[in-house]
């Protein structure tokens, strides 16, 4: 299959390329492709221009800002997956195949806010903040704020997403479960914990989910019920989510209602117990 005809730039910095975005309304970024370039060439996504950021050196890296990991938006799954940030790691080893983790990047996958992409689990469970950069200057965009739907994030047509800031979280620790599609390897669900546990009492607990609606959420409900003192499975057994759960010809919602439960009951067994 080919992709309708497309002109190409390679901007050599990032003002250059929010320059691009601004004269080129039809224009789309291109990062490692691995969305993209599929979506081309079902005609999905039709972009006159494709601005190729994938070399600014500006959106490239992770490192240490303080109480804050930067990760840069142009970093690789299999670059997080060797790093020693929380939880991303976990997530990262199970995107895809080699290729794609060593060519997508966490930022074309935050961008793209496809519903069963496995980071948005891990993003709302970090509280992370993302970075983009527009024509009015620089935001930040907390991650409950940012994915609005299914393929809809906070971005403005003419922003570039920068990056993430990702608190270290001492002392917590994290899991990742993930019920893979068979075939593309998508998450039907996953379930990403982080809990901090002081002696044997509970001080903090997040976990969230992703393909299990058409956008990302946190199971409030579950987080509630593991405060007031219940285990795992008391809390997970008759959870309700907050939203309706997506039906397509892979799962129907009953079917991912009940991975929802099971993924969020094994992440946090496994994030408790070590
Ligand atoms: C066979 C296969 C299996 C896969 N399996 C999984 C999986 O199991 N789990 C999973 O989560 N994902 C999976 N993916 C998707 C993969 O993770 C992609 O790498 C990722 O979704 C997109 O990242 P990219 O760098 O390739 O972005 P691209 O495809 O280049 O871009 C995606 C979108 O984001 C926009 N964009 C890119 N960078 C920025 C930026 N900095 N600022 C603003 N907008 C930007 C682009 O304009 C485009 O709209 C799979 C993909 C393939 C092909």
């Amino acid at each position: 299959m080919y992709p309708a005809s497309f002109r190409y730039a390679r901007p050599r910095n990032l003002d250059e390329a929010l320059r691009l975005l601004e004269e080129n309304p039809e224009a789309k970024l291109l990062a490692g492709g691995h969305s993209l370039i599929p979506a081309m060439k079902l005609r999905l996504a039709t972009p006159a221009l494709l601005v190729d950021i994938g070399r600014l050196a500006e959106l490239k890296g992770i490192r240490e800002e303080g109480e804050v990991y930067f990760v840069g938006a142009l970093t690789t799954h299999a670059e997080i997956a060797r790093s020693s940030l929380p939880l991303l790691p976990l997530v990262a080893r199970v995107i895809g195949d080699p290729m794609v983790r060593n060519l997508g990047t966490i930022g074309g996958s935050l961008a793209h806010a496809d519903p069963a992409a496995d980071y948005p689990a891990a993003i709302l469970a970090l509280e992370a903040e993302l970075r983009a950069r527009g024509p009015q200057g620089e935001r930040r965009i907390p991650a409950r704020d940012f994915f609005q739907g299914m393929f809809q994030t906070a971005l403005g047509p003419t922003e570039i997403l920068l990056g993430l800031e990702v608190p270290r979280l001492p002392g917590y620790r994290f899991a990742y479960e993930k019920f893979p599609h068979p075939a593309s390897g998508y998450a039907v669900v996953g379930v990403a914990a982080a809990v901090l546990k002081e002696g044997e009492a509970l001080k903090d607990v997040r976990l969230a989910a992703t393909g299990a609606a058409y956008a990302p959420f946190r199971l409030e409900g579950v987080e509630a019920a593991l405060r007031q003192g219940m285990g795992p499975k008391e809390a997970t057994q008759g959870y309700t989510p907050p939203v309706p759960l997506a039906e397509d010809r892979f799962a129907s919602a009953e079917y991912r209602l009940h991975l929802l439960r099971v993924l969020a009951r094994r992440a946090l067994e496994r994030a408790l117990g070590g």
